[in-house]
């Protein structure tokens, strides 16, 4: 079977088609600027060197689904005869709330549930419903499945879960932590599984997944049991521009003293902050590395910030777990930014965790970082969660 994955934004979508009898990727894509001037489709059917790209308008989000129909059924380019060929669809879903905690199949219920969660998650869950019902609008009889960023952490126990906050709060309108990125930490700790040749079941792995956004997750036989996310994706780490922990005092002391509405100050927090807002550089790694490479004071200190918390996170996991087997690094600076990698991993030995210099100097491949007498394994492994989402989808509608 076929399957195309769906990973809808507000103004973007991603897409991919694979084939599931061998797991390979046929074509993967991307559109952007959906409802701005300048929407554009880029295509790339897996072998061919040149990409096929087409500038057009598209108003909504029905628009970027047929182009991308058009692309992956087009003669020339596309990868499959008609949309027969493709016997499901797959949806990458940020908040299910405690509805879900595996994917399921879509239906009027599914989507009602989904409805009822946008107000926890207001910027993510509108263009991910719009992405299915665009879908439904022009392949009615295509299995639908939705996968959901929440539901891996849905095994954390309360004690992980529930904030320290007047319970009602929790009751009326369900304030608790979530997590993120489920399907990327779940992709990573079963990989690190399979290539240490062990049960998952077995093992205390923690998993960092290191992106632009970021979090860190404590897996205990096979199951979520903290993570650094919670109600939103704004907690935890530092970001890429988000400021992730803070004191919840320093919002109503800015908010008092520069005159701002909450609206203004969950802005500033989500894209003003993180190491772009340290630095005054960048949020993107490479450009904070030049910058601390020339001496500038403020982008090595966002680096340091950043590795900190990282660090933070690993000790706090490691207690919660009464040790870890292997850590995970994943996610475009996980995988890719060997100093960074270096940093977190330094000066841990009293705690079993001795990083090899050598085997570090690697991007993007999965590879053990860690000397042959670390006691914990420290592991590089590149992160899918297009595969995990086709997986489910697959799983379900075979
Ligand atoms: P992601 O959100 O997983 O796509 O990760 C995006 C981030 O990965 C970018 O903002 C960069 O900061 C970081 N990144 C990608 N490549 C490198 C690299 N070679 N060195 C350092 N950071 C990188």
């Amino acid at each position: 079977m076929n399957v195309l994955v769906i990973n809808c934004g507000s103004s973007s979508l991603k897409y991919q088609v694979l084939d599931m009898r061998t797991e390979s990727m046929l074509a993967k894509g991307l559109v952007e600027r959906i409802g701005i001037e300048g929407s554009v489709i880029i295509h790339e059917k897996t072998g061919d060197s040149e990409k096929f790209k087409l500038e057009v308008p598209m108003a909504n989000h029905t628009e970027a689904i047929a182009h991308v129909l058009e692309a992956i059924t087009n003669p020339e380019h596309g990868v499959v005869k008609s949309m027969d060929e493709i016997g499901a669809v797959g949806h990458r879903v940020v908040h299910a709330g405690e509805k879900y905690c595996s994917s399921v199949v879509i239906t009027p219920d599914v989507i009602k549930a989904l409805e009822e969660c946008i107000q926890l998650a207001p910027l993510h869950n509108p263009p991910n419903l719009a992405g299915i019902a665009a879908c439904k609008a022009l392949m009615p009889n295509t299995p639908m499945v939705g996968v959901f960023d929440t539901a891996y952490h849905q095994t954390m126990p309360p004690e992980s879960y529930i904030y320290a906050i007047p319970y009602e709060y929790y009751e009326k309108y369900r304030i608790r932590r979530y997590g993120f990125h489920g399907t990327s930490h779940k992709y990573v700790a079963e990989r690190a599984a399979e290539i240490l040749g062990k049960n998952i079941k077995d093992l205390k792995l923690i998993t960092c997944h290191l992106g632009n956004g970021a979090s860190v997750t404590a897996i205990k036989n096979g199951k979520s049991i903290d993570t650094s996310m919670g109600f939103t994706p704004l907690e935890g780490l530092v970001m890429g521009t988000r400021s992730g922990d803070i004191d919840p005092a320093i919002s109503t002391f800015i908010s008092d003293k520069e005159n701002l509405k909450p609206g203004e100050i969950n802005d500033i927090l989500n894209k003003k902050s993180g190491v772009l807002g340290i630095s005054g550089v960048s949020s993107d790694f490479r450009d904070l590395e030049t910058a601390a490479e020339d001496g500038n004071e403020r982008a090595i200190l966002a680096l340091k910030v950043f590795a900190h918390k990282v660090r933070f996170y690993i000790g706090a996991y490691i207690a919660e777990m009464n040790g870890v087997d292997a850590i995970i690094f994943t996610a475009g600076v996980g995988e890719n930014d060997i100093g960074m990698r270096d940093i977190i991993c330094s000066e841990l030995e009293n705690l079993g965790i001795k990083i090899d210099l050598l085997k570090n100097k690697v991007r993007g491949k999965e590879t053990i970082l860690s000397a042959d007498d670390s006691r914990i394994k420290i592991m590089l492994i590149p992160t899918n969660e297009e595969l995990m989402i086709a997986r489910d989808t697959f799983n379900l509608c075979k």
